[in-house]
Formats: C-alpha cells, structure tokens, sequence
C-alpha cells in the first residue's frame, strides 16, 4: 500500500538532505515539478489534492483554478517537544509572509480571496502565480502546479482569446524537460478529444514524462467503461494511465473528507468486475505509486552527480586538512560516511527499480 505522493521515498530523500545539510554541502535533490493540465472541470484540483491527501483547493462544476497556484510540500521535521494535539502542518503564503494557515479551509478561501484580487470576481483568468507553502512532517520537498483548464468560449470577464491565453500558461510550465505532466481526461467524454493529451503532446513529444489520468468513472454512459482507455488502446502513452474515481459535486457540497472519499473510490473499483485484473491502474493510490516510481528514477539519476561532487569536496577538504592539521578532521570523517551511505543508497535504488524489494530500508 502506497500513501499519498511521495510519502515512500520520504525516508530516504530527508535522510539524505539532512546529512547534506549537516556537511554544510550546498547539493540537495532538486525533485522535479508535478504539473495538471486538462480542460475545465476535468477534476485536476480534485486530483491534486487527493495526492496531497488536504483539503484546500477550490474545486466545483465552475471556473474555480484562475491562476497558476504554485504549490511548495516543504518537509518539516516534528518538533521533539511538540505538545499532543499541537498542530504540526500549516500553510504560508508569498503575498501573506509570516502569517501561518493552520486551518485548510482557510487556505482556500485565502486562494480564492487572491484569485479575485488579481483576476477579478467575474471568471477573469490571470497568468500571476499564486505561491503556497505547505509545511508538514508527511510530505516531501516537492512542487505541485495548479493550472486553470482549457475553456473555449468566453465568459464574464474573459477576453475573447481566453482559449490561446490558457494555452500558452499551461506551455509555459509544462515545455520544462523536468516537469512531470499529469494529463487529466474526463471518462465521461472521448479521449480523443482531450485537451490535456493534446497540450501534452506538445510538450512531451515522446511521452516521456507524461502520465494519463482518467477521471469521474463513475459517471460514465451505462454501458461504456474505461478499460480501453486505461489499456492505452485508444490512444497509447509510455508511462501508461491511471483511472480514478474523486468526488463528486455532491460529496463537495456535503463536505466529505478525502478520506471517505477514497474509501468510495476503493469501493467502486471492487464491485466493477470490469476493472478487476488491472489494479496497478485504478485508483489514486495507485497514481501516487507511479508518482514515486517517477521520483525514484529522478533521484537514481541524479545520485552519481552528487557522489562526485562530494568527492571532490572531499579532496579539497583533505588538501585543507593537511594544510591547516586536524581542525578539518571531522569534516573529513563526515564526508567518508556520506559517500558510504551515497554509495549504499545507489545500491538499494537500484534493486528496488529492478523490482528486488519494494521497500527500502532507511535503516
Ligand atoms: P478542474 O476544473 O479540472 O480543477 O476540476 P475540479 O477538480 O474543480 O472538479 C470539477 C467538478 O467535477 C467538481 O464538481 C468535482 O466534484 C467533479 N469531479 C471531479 N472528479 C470527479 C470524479 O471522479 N467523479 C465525479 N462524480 N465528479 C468529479
Ligand atoms: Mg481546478
């Protein structure tokens, strides 16, 4: 069972920015950016925020996403002498420094406060970001991109080129060779009418860091279901899709949690015998495992470029040491362990991605 993204390769990714920080090295892992991209009310806030397991986006069968939100998981070690029940996950805006959100629902009510400050009241789109910290003990140093969706006609105060506008936002953060796309489609239309494939092809020729995700399944026409889609027999992608199930406007209205709402997705995906037998592409648990995995590849890939780098600060520091005698010699001693421990972690990468064991042990 995988949590929401990136909690199995937390461990591992804080363990090592935490001995980098105690060498005083400036590398850290930059993991790269996960963006949505779909048309309007395709369900990419819902989808966002089920990974993230919060409450705290605008989401509704209306224009809601109006300008980029930028959305910083900063990991933030409990406190040791933290009191029972102390809240330890709260959110900060850019525009609001120092002012600490400990309630979720008025984050929301904050982003869309901001929205209308700079977009208007009336469905007015703008390109500035909105920039919002999450500090948590449960998450990983990660970004996530909500962007508004692809409309065609438009409404209130949106000018008449609303359609090219968008586009070019949602370009300008997906084009990035490091951004993750989640290309949401709703299964309640064709696949090939989707925008957020489409726009994904742009970016991502080769699929290459592309993720399909199928939303609203549950209210597909009686009698059609999702499988070829989710089989990439409609239109293939490399890294394949994930069907999901979030909430409806319904559930919304009635405030129900993210956690009863995923209770429900389990639920449909075990009493549709249609989509028995394709498990590893139902659910969000599931896309926050594909997540990881992607995750994963990046930090392996990344891993042999850090060792050198600490190598030859390593040469530097022992060509200080003989300079200056042992003042430098736990520095020394330091960087040892870290390439050890370097060295392991490549190591138990590498077999967890050829599938030796699914867990690694940060032990
Ligand atoms: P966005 O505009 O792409 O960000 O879409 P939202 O996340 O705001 O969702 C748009 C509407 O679709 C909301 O009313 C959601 O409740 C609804 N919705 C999203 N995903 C699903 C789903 O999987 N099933 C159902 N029934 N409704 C969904
Ligand atoms: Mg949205």
């Amino acid at each position: 069972v995988s949590g929401p993204v990136g909690s199995s390769v937390i461990p591992i990714v804080n363990k090592l920015q935490d001995i980098f920080a105690q060498l005083g090295s400036s590398s850290t892992i930059d993991l790269p950016q996960v963006a949505v991209v779909g048309s309007q009310s395709s369900g990419k806030s819902s989808v966002l925020e089920a990974l993230v397991g919060r409450d705290f986006l605008p989401r509704g069968s209306d224009i809601c996403t109006r300008r980029p939100l930028v959305l910083q998981l900063v990991h933030f070690p409990r406190r040791l002498d933290a009191q029972a029940g102390e809240a330890e996950e709260w959110g900060e805006f850019l525009h609001l420094p120092g002012k600490r959100f400990y309630d979720f629902s008025e984050i929301r009510r904050e982003i869309q406060a901001e929205t209308d400050r700079e977009a208007g009241a009336n469905k007015g789109v703008s390109d500035k970001q909105i920039r919002l910290k999450i500090f948590s003990p449960n998450v990983l140093n990660i970004t996530l991109v909500d962007l508004p969706g692809i409309t065609k006609v438009p409404v209130g105060d949106q000018p008449t080129d609303i359609e090219a506008r968008i586009r070019t936002m949602i370009l300008s953060y997906i084009k990035h060779e490091t951004c993750i796309i989640l290309a949401v489609s709703p299964a309640n239309a064709d696949l090939a009418n989707s925008d957020a494939l489409q726009m994904a092809r742009i970016a991502d020729p080769d699929g290459s860091r592309t993720i399909g995700v199928i939303t609203k399944l549950d209210i597909m026409d009686k009698g059609t279901d999702a499988r070829n889609f989710l089989l990439g027999k409609v239109i293939p992608l490399r890294l394949g899709y994930v069907g999901v199930v979030n909430r409806s406007q319904q559930d919304i209205n009635f405030n129900r949690s993210i956690k009863d709402a995923l209770a429900n997705e389990e639920i449909f995906f075990r009493r549709n015998p249609v989509y028995h037998g394709l498990s590893n592409c139902c659910g969000i648990p599931q896309l926050a495992k594909k997540l990881n995995q992607i995750l994963v590849q990046h930090i392996k890939a990344v891993l042999p470029g850090m060792k050198s780098r600490i190598n030859s600060q390593l040469v530097a520091v022992a060509k200080e040491h003989a300079a200056y005698g042992d003042v430098v010699e736990s520095k020394a001693g330091q960087g040892v362990k870290l390439l050890n421990i370097l060295t392991k972690y490549c190591e138990a990468f590498t077999s967890m991605i050829e599938g030796k064991n699914e867990e690694l042990s940060t032990a």
